[in-house]
C-alpha cells in the first residue's frame, strides 16, 4: 500500500512546474487525475490533466458516491474519484494535486495522507507574476489574490509549507519530504 501526498498551491506560484520536475525524477508516484467540469486548456488531454466531464455527470458521481471529495471552487466542480485512487495506491504512492478544502478532507478520511503546501516567495511577486501574464482582467486578479491570502493562511494547517522562489530547490524539498515519509531516509 502506498502513502498519499497532498499538494495544494495556488496557481501562478508554478504548482504545476514543480510537480512536473518531482513527477520526472520518482518515476514511481502516480499522478491522481481528478474530474472537473471547467473547459480544457490549450494543452491539457483528458484523462491525464484531468477528467473532464459534464455538470450533470458529475453530480450524478456525487450521488453515486464516488468521490473521496469533491469541492465547488472558482464556479466549477473538481473531484477526486475514490476508485482510481485505490487502484492507483494499491500499486504505490500517489500525488494528489487539490485546494485547501479538498485537502482537509482527504485528510479526515484517510489521516495518513502527507500535506505540502507550495507557496509563492511573496504575495507581491505573485502579483507580479499574475500581472505579467497580460491575460487576466484586474477583477479576476484582485480575486485570484484574495483567495491566495486565504489559502495561505490555510498552509499553517499543513503538514509541509514549501516556498517556491526556485523550481528545482522547491522540487528537491519535495521530493526530500517524500522519502522521509515513504521511510526511505
Ligand atoms: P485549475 O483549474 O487551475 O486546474 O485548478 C484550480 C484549483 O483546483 C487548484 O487549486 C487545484 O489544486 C484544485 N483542484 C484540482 N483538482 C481538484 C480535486 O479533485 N479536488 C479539489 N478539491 N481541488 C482540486
Amino acid at each position: 500500500m502506498g502513502k498519499l501526498f497532498v499538494i495544494s498551491g495556488a496557481s501562478g506560484v508554478g504548482k504545476s512546474t514543480v510537480l512536473k520536475q518531482v513527477m520526472e525524477a520518482r518515476k514511481d508516484l502516480s499522478f491522481s487525475v481528478s474530474a472537473t467540469t471547467r473547459s480544457p486548456r490549450p494543452g491539457e488531454v483528458d484523462g491525464q490533466s484531468y477528467y473532464f466531464i459534464t455538470k450533470d455527470r458529475f453530480e450524478e458521481m456525487i450521488r453515486g458516491n464516488e468521490f473521496l471529495e469533491y469541492d465547488a471552487h472558482m464556479d466549477n466542480y473538481y473531484g477526486t474519484p475514490e476508485a482510481q485512487l485505490e487502484e492507483k495506491l494499491a500499486k504505490g504512492n500517489v500525488i494528489l494535486d487539490i485546494e485547501p478544502n479538498g485537502a482537509f478532507n482527504v485528510r479526515k478520511r484517510r489521516s495518513d495522507a502527507v500535506l505540502i503546501f507550495i507557496a509563492p516567495p511573496s504575495l507581491e511577486e505573485l502579483e507580479r507574476r499574475l500581472r505579467s501574464r497580460g491575460d487576466t482582467p484586474e477583477e479576476q486578479i484582485r480575486l485570484r489574490l484574495n483567495r491566495v491570502q486565504w489559502e495561505m493562511e490555510q498552509s499553517r494547517q499543513y503538514d509541509y509549507t514549501v516556498i517556491n522562489d526556485q523550481v528545482q530547490t522547491c522540487a528537491d524539498k519535495i521530493l526530500t519530504i517524500i522519502a522521509k515519509n515513504s521511510d526511505e531516509i
